[in-house]
């Protein structure tokens, strides 16, 4: 069994950093980090590694929110299906940019491992598993991130699926070997400790409560003291607020919750013998084994701020739902946290205008996304990396504001409910053709015994069409730009325009 745990379990924040100084005095800097999440922590680290002088200003404590309350499973991509960003970029540049959230994953496997953060319990591979029998499907995503990717994945039949999960939910699924799980509260202060060991300064309780962007040197406010940067990088996700709210107002805030079981001794492993993180493909359940019989398990959302601890019978529902022998599971923790999803699915990676930089939108995949926006925003500023930009195609989108999160609320039901008629519905084909298979075997011996012929066997039906391979990358015409230039949408947001 895994041998993973997370640090969830052991009460209120016992990493707890030592950096509790909040700003009291003015400072120059080159670089200015909003928010000490999983993404601001990254940049502010890498930029120091490449010489830069910088301050994270967090207006709360490090990690308070979804960086400190995740599961810590770390795979490849991005929140969006890669047939939607190979639709939207083209084949070529979706290619660089799932390296580049590769890169991201690698970084974090660098980084999490015991020496440089002392219990952070690495352990490998992650199972991406189908609510619907869709085999046909599976080949062709295999395809596509074993070829065209080149990511090392697994297709799994049915039958090896559920032999190491125990339930009739699930079909195929796709193995990611690569793919790996740390403690997820470990990391963050531990990540907090890397950027202070390069030289960030970090400043906790010191909320940004206006910046003035115009000129060179750019002036951040807060409370207590005033800060003069180069660079200012926005990596509050959705509790970014005052200093630019335009920008907030780009993300769909979404409250994801999990909870931790008591131990439940040897019949967990009778039900989940998979020792990694279990993902569906819809995006709903979210689970793996933690210190040898207890479970890990993220399921409900809401798109409103609820205390966790209301959420515990949603997710014992869940449970009991997918694996109905395990009843209903104590729990003895729930935590949460608030993602920032964007309209289109793809994180807000990139310069808004010159020296004002965003990293967020990382949605439920923030672990390898974040940490690829921290390489990258720091090379771009240190180096002029501008690779930046293949994220361009993905503008910033208002998101509606209190109606789009009440839509954003009945869409996410919606597709619940509509995945789970999918599911309801594949379980009652498949058995169905159990049924026929066994009516068909029975007649076939009753026409044997009585020397009939009997009707001949009906065939299965015209087995794996092979999906259509994604279209080609659109053509650039000659003179077309190919990237839109990015900052060009940052003055409509700074000018009160989108
Ligand atoms: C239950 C759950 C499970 C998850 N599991 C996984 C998983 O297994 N794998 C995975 O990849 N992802 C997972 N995620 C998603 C992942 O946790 C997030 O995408 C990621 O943590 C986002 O990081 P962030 O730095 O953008 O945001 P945050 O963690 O929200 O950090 C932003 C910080 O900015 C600060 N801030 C905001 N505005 C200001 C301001 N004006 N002044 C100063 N500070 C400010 C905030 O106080 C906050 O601390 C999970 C999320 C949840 C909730």
């Amino acid at each position: 069994m895994s041998e993973s745990s997370t640090s969830a379990a052991d009460g209120p924040d016992q990493a707890a950093s030592p950096f509790r100084d909040r700003l009291a005095f003015d400072l120059d800097v080159d670089i200015c980090v909003v928010g000490a999440g999983l993404a601001g922590l990254t940049v502010a680290r890498e930029a120091a590694r490449l010489g830069a002088s910088v301050a994270v200003l967090e207006g709360r404590q490090i990690g308070w929110n979804a960086s400190g309350h995740h599961l810590g499973t770390v795979m490849p991509g991005f929140g969006l299906p890669i047939s939607d960003v190979i639709e939207r970029v083209g084949l070529d540049d979706a290619r660089e940019l799932w390296a580049l959230s590769k890169e991201g994953a690698d970084y974090v496997r660098a980084t999490a491992t015991e020496d440089l953060i002392p219990g952070i319990k690495p352990s490998d591979g992650a199972l991406e598993v189908s609510n619907v029998d869709v085999g046909e499907a599976l080949i062709g995503r295999l395809q596509t991130l074993g070829e065209d990717f080149a990511t090392e994945v697994e297709g799994w039949q049915v039958d090896r699926v559920r032999s190491v999960l125990r339930t009739g939910r699930y079909f195929h699924g796709i193995y990611y070997p690569k793919a790996f799980q740390i403690d997820g509260r470990k990391y963050v202060h531990g990540l907090a400790a890397l950027a202070m060991r390069a030289g960030v300064r970090i400043f906790e309780e010191t909320p940004v409560v206006s910046i003035d962007f115009s000129g060179i040197r750019k002036r951040i406010v807060t409370p207590t003291a005033r800060l003069r940067a180069n660079h200012i990088v926005l990596a509050g996700n959705i509790h970014l607020g005052a200093p630019l709210k335009r920008l907030s107002d780009t993300l769909l805030p979404v409250w994801r919750y999990a909870a931790l079981t008591e131990p439940l001794g040897e019949r967990l492993a009778e039900s989940i013998a998979f020792p990694g993180s279990v993902v569906d493909s819809d995006g709903i359940d979210h689970f793996r084994v933690v210190d040898g019989d207890r479970l890990l398990w993220a399921s409900p959302e809401t798109t409103w701020n609820a205390r966790p601890e209301r959420l515990g019978a949603a997710v014992q529902r869940r449970v009991a739902t997918v694996f109905p022998q395990l009843g209903k599971v104590p729990v003895a923790e729930m935590f949460g946290g608030a993602v920032g999803v964007t309209v289109h699915g793809m994180p807000q990676i990139g310069q808004l205008r010159r020296g004002l930089w965003v990293a967020s939108g990382f949605g439920r995949q923030g672990l390898n996304t974040s940490a690829l926006a921290g390489q990258l925003i720091a090379r771009s500023i240190l180096w002029g990396d501008d690779r930046w930009r293949l994220f361009s195609p993905f503008e910033l989108v208002w998101a509606g504001g209190t109606t789009g999160r009440v839509a954003g609320h009945f869409v996410s039901l919606w597709a619940r409910g509509a995945s789970s008629v999918a599911g309801v519905l594949a379980r009652y084909r498949e058995g169905a053709r159990a049924k026929e298979r066994l009516r068909e075997a029975r007649l076939a011996e009753a026409n044997l015994r009585a020397g009939t012929r009997g009707p001949a066997l009906r065939r299965p039906p015209p087995s794996a069409v092979r999906p259509a391979r994604p279209p080609a990358p659109r053509q650039i015409e000659d003179g077309e730009a190919a990237y839109p230039d990015a900052s060009q949408e940052s003055e409509r947001i700074s000018d009160g325009r989108m």
